[in-house]
């Protein structure tokens, strides 16, 4: 049986990753494996009852297991470039204040460049959501270093990005602009960059957060196969 974090229905599969991703890629002819991703679950990508990705009930799974409300006032959420679906269960966390960012989406509350998001003073925020966002962003450790400004300092910071097992060093070109050539080399038309995990890992700890690597065994055994995320799935938890 398995069961999604983001919307508690239970059934005996979630549904593998579209089939039409794995023929572009194919007729691309890239030179990298969607099971080479450290988090991405192809078999059992989305939720048959929510659409919920593997990486979305990682991120419920984290908020329902790690995340509490500070004494005295409401979790002040940031969302970056919000997608709906985890926007919906953000926003349904109990006493929170939610605030969703982005630099052109008319979904967000705030049109905001996250390389420079002066409309936020320091310490704004106890719980930062940047799914997927790092990767598209010309200047990251720019970005990085406001992420780190605004979050609060008992505060928790979900940052994710595709990291490419497989790959050595970080791949990036902001100023390529050929669809085809992004795919080959970033992973998606809009992508600047393809992120190696050393160095994804470095340049986080560069814009001064602690970083933790939470893993299936901090979630519990059976959790991560209950919820069909794959083991050598990692979520990334900077702290101040
Ligand atoms: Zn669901």
């Amino acid at each position: 049986m398995r069961s999604c974090s983001v919307c508690s229905s239970q059934f005996a599969n979630f549904l593998p990753l579209a089939s039409h991703y794995f023929e572009m890629l194919n007729e691309l002819n890239v030179s990298y494996s969607l099971d080479d991703f450290e988090t991405l679950n192809t078999g059992q990508y989305s939720c048959p009852q929510c659409a919920a990705s593997d990486r979305d009930r990682l991120y419920a799974l984290f908020v329902k297991t790690f995340v509490r409300r500070p004494e005295g006032r409401p979790l002040r959420i940031l969302d970056i470039a919000p997608a709906p679906l985890l926007s919906r269960f953000l926003r349904s966390i109990p006493d929170s204040q939610y605030r969703s960012a982005d630099l052109f989406s008319p979904l967000a509350d705030d049109i905001v460049d996250i390389m420079d998001m002066n409309i936020y003073p320091d310490n704004s925020f106890d719980f930062i959501v940047c799914s997927h966002v790092l990767e598209h962003v010309p200047d990251d450790r720019k970005a990085i270093a406001e992420l780190y400004r605004v979050l609060d300092k008992n505060g928790l910071a979900i940052l994710m990005v595709p990291i490419l097992l497989t790959a050595e060093h970080t791949d990036e070109d902001p100023d390529e602009t050929d669809v085809n050539v992004r795919w080959a080399r970033f992973g998606q038309d809009d992508h600047v960059r393809m992120y190696a995990k050393q160095d994804y890992m470095s340049r986080i700890r560069a814009g001064g957060f602690e970083l933790l690597e939470l893993d299936s065994r901090s979630f519990g055994q059976g959790t991560f196969r209950q919820q069909g995320i794959t083991e050598q799935s990692v979520l990334y938890i900077g702290t101040k």
